[in-house]
């Protein structure tokens, strides 16, 4: 007989707890316990948690008897030792818990806890028969009520099995799991026509056709499902019907026949696409050089940074990569900004790479998240394309990590907590997997073009744009210098108005990029001076004249206009500056038959929006696009030639250490845009101070004076990437609350970083949405010991001040590597 040990498990539970827990593991459940398992645990009170096996210990704990967990919930690991060893990392790197990490890592249908809502999956036929008694039990129960907290399934069942019963029924897809305080988001779903595969041989087709007898209008449906699919690829229901006139009965009618299929899919979902690489283009001389110097590289350093100039063709080069390592069997994560993950480039790669490809990001439900999760761990899926938190996927054979537009700040998390950077984040857990990693970027970081400089990086530098498309011409416009008879700043100089007028008249496109949204920034009292500011933060309102509204870009609280002044009761106020509204309109009188769209934040709110209106674009069906960052990221436009920057001065003067480089980024990135294809592209920036250094940069398109520049002002602040620095936020809707307790922590960290703290202050918005900020910013050398010490100091001095009863209610959040 075999004796039973004394066993304990170290478990992460998905909560901010300052460390792990530990319980036994009672003797019928320790064959089944290993690492990265999940187990039902009891925490606290009576509160339940599926959470996952970290180590398994043979020792008890010395100051307390742990409490036994309820279940063994898995027979495989769900997460592997890499991924554990990687929330680790990040925990301890960014300061937050590993259950915090935990939380951001896996889907919510991993993760269970007493605060989980089950939800009825409508999707599901209604056919119960594969379910046991208990599991019958729930999804009657769901059916009816359409979501189930899990206390309610508790009671309906017997407590000890409630975690098995729903792991099985999330497997059967009757329902799937939300989080409480999670936006409810279901994925858009569309029913997809499709022909049965019967007639997909032709003969029987033209047969079927040729024999029509009665039902002409079902013939015309089908005759423009023949015609649609040849032209769109994917039919849609409503697409259809709206091409063929004809009812849904007449579809069903048709369905029912078994000539088409109908099938509800999530539109983003790619189920059916052919395990095959198709790659239909041959790299350009340099692009190849590239290729091959990357390879090389490759063979010695884990990271190389590919500094590319705007279509110079760096996804090409990606492709070509990406093959190699499909072919020797391993997996590829290419990670992008969430924002540039369009459907422009999702429709490029799968081209490529058909049904080895699947996308992933926050806005997919809880079951296709799962979904790609699983195809990830088992190898199925061979490449991912996804946003910062694909990185969580558990990678089987991971060769490659892309990043692309490595510089973009997105790529760091702000909230919640792990704030971390995706990245960063990539290249530590390559090391752990042995995988490479490719930075890409037309601007890249300081950051990593100094880790290059320092060898830490290999770089390979693509200079030519492919089909020796020349790089675009940049003009700068002194806005000062232009005659106008309107007050203040003028929106649309002269000289940019006769360049549209040109491209215009060459039928080419043009981009207005205009870094604020809404109609006018802040309106002004004629009278007194007094500006309107949201209740809640310490910000301006913007007017939106569409919603005639007066909104806060902070917490995005809406105020109805506002005529009489509250400080002096005058009526008139003036609009101040412009939004990409204001510039929509006034594009629009000067040109009234020009097609012209927005793309912001307001225009497009969903995702389907965004790609809707870049195909649009695409397809040359709007002329001139007014935008914000929205239209800088990543796209590819073939017949934009020109594109006007409005206003500079608003990119220039932000008070950041890195405004420089930011500034240059975007003013570059947005130029890129411009003369993709042919014919040399113009780039026009309208700006008051046209002898600022960063924009004789900008038009040499000179990013490694940028560089060199830049790196002289970093190391003379000692801002990175010559030092390390952390920031500490404190929040609390009294404002003296919030100062003190910052300077108890200035307090604390004075005897061993004195030299290295800065503050508290107030940050330039120092109140949003009601809570009043303080902030300390520690600049600490890059010596490892320093910094880790620095980081236990600061966990400690905030336990003491939350400990302290005054300041219970201060929330502290400190910030490794703010961006
Ligand atoms: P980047 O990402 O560097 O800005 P892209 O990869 O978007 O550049 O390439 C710019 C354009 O040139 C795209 O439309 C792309 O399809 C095209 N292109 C680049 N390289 C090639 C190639 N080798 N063959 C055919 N087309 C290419
Ligand atoms: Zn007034
Ligand atoms: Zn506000």
């Amino acid at each position: 007989m075999i004796k039973f040990q004394d066993l304990f498990v170290e478990v992460i539970i998905p909560l901010a707890l300052p460390k792990n827990y530990t319980w036994a593991v009672p003797a019928h459940l320790q064959q089944a316990v290993q690492p990265g398992v999940r187990v039902e645990v009891i925490f606290g009170k009576n509160k339940r948690y599926a959470g996952i096996v970290k180590k398994i210990l043979d020792t008890k704990p010395d100051a307390f008897t742990p409490k036994d967990i309820s279940n063994v919930l898995d027979a495989e690991p769900v997460v592997h030792q890499q991924q554990l060893a990687l929330w680790e990392w990040i925990a301890q790197y960014y300061m937050c818990s590993e259950g915090e990490v935990m939380q951001a890592a896996i889907p919510a249908n991993l993760k269970l806890s007493s605060e989980s809502i089950l939800i009825w999956n409508e999707e599901r036929s209604y056919d119960f028969s594969d379910l046991s008694d208990s599991e019958f039990l729930v999804a009657e129960a769901l059916e009816i009520k359409k979501e189930l907290r899990l206390n309610e399934v508790q009671q309906l069942l017997d407590i000890s099995n409630v975690y098995p019963v729903i792991k099985k029924l999330i497997e059967k897809r009757v329902c799937y799991v939300w989080e409480e305080l999670k936006e409810k988001y279901r994925a858009r779903t569309e029913t997809f026509i499709t022909l049965s595969p019967e007639y997909h041989n032709e003969d029987k087709l033209a047969d079927l056709l040729n024999n029509w007898s009665k039902a002409p209008k079902q013939m015309e449906l089908l005759l423009s499902y023949l015609h649609l699919s040849k032209t769109e690829g994917e039919v849609t229901q409503p697409q259809l019907l709206k091409k063929s006139n004809a009812s849904a009965a007449q579809l069903k009618a048709l369905c029912d026949k078994g000539i088409l299929q109908a099938e509800k899919r999530a539109t983003d979902r790619i189920a059916t696409l052919p395990k095959d690489i198709q790659i239909d283009f041959i790299l350009s001389e340099a692009q190849d050089k590239a290729l091959r110097m990357i390879q090389n590289i490759f063979t010695e350093k884990e990271v190389c940074l590919l500094h590319g100039v705007t279509a110079s063709g760096k996804t090409e080069i990606y492709t070509k990569l990406i093959e190699t390592y499909i072919r020797e069997g391993k997996q590829v994560l290419y990670m992008l900004p969430e924002i540039a993950l369009t459907s422009q480039i999702i429709r490029r790669l799968q081209k490529h790479f058909g049904g080895y490809i699947a996308i992933y990001h926050s806005k997919f439900n809880p079951n296709e998240r799962v979904e790609i999760w699983n195809k990830v761990k088992s190898g199925e899926t061979k490449v991912v394309l996804g946003a910062r938190s694909s990185l969580f996927l558990p990678f089987r054979d991971l060769g490659l990590v892309i990043a692309d537009e490595e510089h973009d700040a997105s790529y760091k998390q702000q909230d919640p907590a792990p704030r971390y950077h995706a990245r960063d984040a990539a290249i530590y857990y390559a090391t752990l997997s042995h995988a490479h990693v490719l930075l890409g970027s037309a601007t890249p970081s300081v950051e990593s073009y100094y880790n290059c400089q320092q060898n830490k990086y290999g770089l390979v530098t693509l200079e030519e744009r492919f089909g020796q498309v020349e790089l675009p011409q940049i003009s700068i416009i002194d806005i000062k210098k232009t005659p106008t008879k309107e007050k203040g700043r003028i929106a649309l100089t002269p000289p940019l108005l006769a360049a549209i007028e040109t491209s215009l008249q060459q039928q080419k496109q043009v981009i207005l990029f205009q870094n604020r949204r809404g109609y006018s920034p802040y309106l002004i009292c004629n009278t007194c001076g007094w500006i309107p500011h949201c209740r809640n933060c310490d910000v301006t309102l913007t007017y939106h004249k569409t919603k005639n509204t007066l909104t806060c870009h902070y917490c995005g609280t809406s105020y109805p206009v506002i005529h009489t002044c509250a400080a002096c009761g005058s009526h008139g106020f003036t609009q101040k500056n412009f939004g990409t509204e204001k510039i929509e309109e006034l594009v629009t009188e000067a040109f009234p038959n020009a097609r012209i769209a927005r793309m912001d934040y307001d225009s497009v709110k969903g995702k389907n929006d965004h790609d809707a209106l870049i195909k649009l674009f695409e397809q040359q069906r709007i002329d001139i696009l007014v935008g914000t960052q929205m239209v800088v990221k990543g796209l590819d436009f073939e017949h934009v030639n020109l594109v006007g920057v409005i206003d500079a001065d608003g990119i220039l003067n932000f008070t950041d250490f890195r405004v420089n480089e930011r500034a240059f980024q975007l003013m570059e990135q947005v130029s890129g845009r411009a003369g993709r294809k042919d014919g040399k592209g113009t780039v026009l920036i309208q700006v008051s101070n046209p002898v600022h250094p960063v924009l004789q940069f900008v038009k040499d398109h000179a990013f490694e004076r940028l560089f060199n520049y830049e790196i002289a002002n970093r190391k003379q602040f000692a801002y990175p990437p010559f030092t390390r620095l952390i920031q500490v936020t404190f929040k609390h809707r009294e404002k003296h609350l919030a100062e003190e307790a910052a300077h108890i922590m200035m307090q604390g960290l004075k005897k061993d970083f004195g030299a290295e703290c800065n503050g508290p202050a107030q940050p330039v918005v120092d109140r949003v949405r009601n809570q009043y900020l303080w902030e300390i910013l520690i600049k600490l050398p890059k010596h490892a010991q320093r910094i880790q010490l620095c980081k236990k100091e600061i966990q400690q001095q905030a336990l003491i001040i939350q400990n302290n009863k005054r300041y219970r209610g201060v929330t502290i959040l400190p910030d490794v590597d703010p961006v």
